[in-house]
């Protein structure tokens, strides 16, 4: 087990920066995961921490030791990728057991580890089996296996389950939540997922064009987006999001929406400026059809044209109006609605975010 620190790194492609700023340490035993679109750097990151791309400034440590210039097999990490690379010709137990015998481990020793291995990842009845008569699911537990029998400093996983069917990414990653519950190694997890990062992480590591754009646990990014780039990124249905600006009148601060005003919550006021152009965001799932539904009195009723219903299953999606703005709510599906419903905001779940920075006025 050990901690990863990232001091101060960038990476170029001739004069394309791709990693701008990437200043983080993972702590020992921690499980991280790098989240961000697709091209905004995480493979490139956790490349170079794996010493297969060169570092183009900064530094990276495991525990004390700089390893910049360290050959990668000297690095004592393990990585799996998301196409598993696993040797077709060899069986499960030779594929486990590659690293191992390159090493010069005794035969006998081997058997112990692969079998230890194989047993964690249930892989004991396959273990005569070739790569090409195993399901998904089994391949990426062998390629796991084949990092694990390394007993690596830490384990680094890139997109390793986007291979999968959805239904098995959801086993899949109440295994690797297992794993490391039961082994304990640091971890550095790439996903674009949102879902995996949600449910896999200690804490999230948010990358938007080749920077951080937060840092937080699962719930801290959900709740509490430190800018509009994460508001949107985290949550399904994303989070609405309206431009507007700020009002006041007698000491009191609003949002305009339309000809509504809504009253601002005591957190943003400390930032707030007379006319400043606003980005309001609220979840589809802080609007509600009854005000019975939050439990304070910190409530905004507004009037509401539905146009759309989409039943999901257990919730509905409402597409609707508030004067010109679109407000995409999520209720449960029992809910009754009619034609002249109303909406119910719940203030205490506002988010704002200043349109010039973009970055919330919660901070
Ligand atoms: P992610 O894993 O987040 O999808 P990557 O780290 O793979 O993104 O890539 C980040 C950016 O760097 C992308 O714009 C990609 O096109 C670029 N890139 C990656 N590898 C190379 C390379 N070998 N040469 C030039 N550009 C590259
Ligand atoms: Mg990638």
């Amino acid at each position: 087990m050990a901690k990863v620190i990232f001091k101060d790194i960038k990476k170029s492609y001739d004069d394309v920066e791709v990693v701008k700023y990437f200043d983080f340490t993972v702590e020992d035993g921690e499980f991280v995961v790098f989240l961000g679109p697709s091209g905004c750097g995480k493979s490139t990151t956790l490349r170079m921490l794996a010493g297969l791309e060169t570092i183009t400034s900064g530094e990276i440590y495991i525990d004390d030791r700089l390893i910049n210039n360290v050959d990668p097999k000297n690095r004592d990490l393990a990585m799996v990728f998301q196409s598993y690379a696993l040797y077709p010709h060899m069986t499960v137990y030779e594929n486990i057991a590659f690293a191992l015998k390159l090493k010069g481990m005794p035969k006998a020793e081997i058997d112990v580890e692969v079998l230890k291995t194989s047993k964690i990842l249930e892989l004991e009845p396959l273990l005569n089996r070739k790569p090409k008569e195993l399901s998904g699911g089994q391949r990426q537990r062998v390629a796991m296996g084949r990092a694990m029998v390394r007993t690596p400093k830490v384990f680094l996983f890139d997109e390793p389950l986007s291979n999968l069917d959805a239904k098995l990414r959801g086993v899949m990653r109440e295994e690797m939540k297992e794993l490391h519950r039961t082994l304990k190694t640091t971890t550095i997890y790439v996903t674009h997922d949102q879902i995996e990062a949600m449910t896999l992480a200690d804490r999230i590591v948010i990358l938007n064009e080749g920077y951080v754009a937060q840092v937080g646990t699962p719930t801290e990014v959900f709740q509490k987006p430190a800018n509009k780039f994460v508001a949107q990124f985290i949550g399904n249905p994303a989070m609405n999001m309206i431009d507007t600006k700020l009002i006041e009148e007698a000491g009191q601060w609003f949002v305009e929406l339309e000809t509504l005003r809504i009253p601002l919550p005591e957190r943003f006021t400390h930032q707030a400026k007379k006319d400043l152009s606003v980005c309001m965001g609220i979840r589809p799932t802080d609007i509600h059809v009854r005000a019975e539904h939050i439990d304070h009195d910190r409530v905004f009723e507004c009037p509401v044209t539905i146009k759309e219903k989409e039943l999901l299953g257990a919730s509905i999606l409402l597409k609707t109006k508030v004067g010109k703005a679109d407000f995409v709510v999520e209720i449960a599906a029992t809910e009754v609605v009619s034609e002249d419903s109303k909406l119910f905001i719940d203030l205490d779940a506002i988010h704002l975010f200043d349109s010039a920075t973009e970055q919330s006025l919660a901070l």
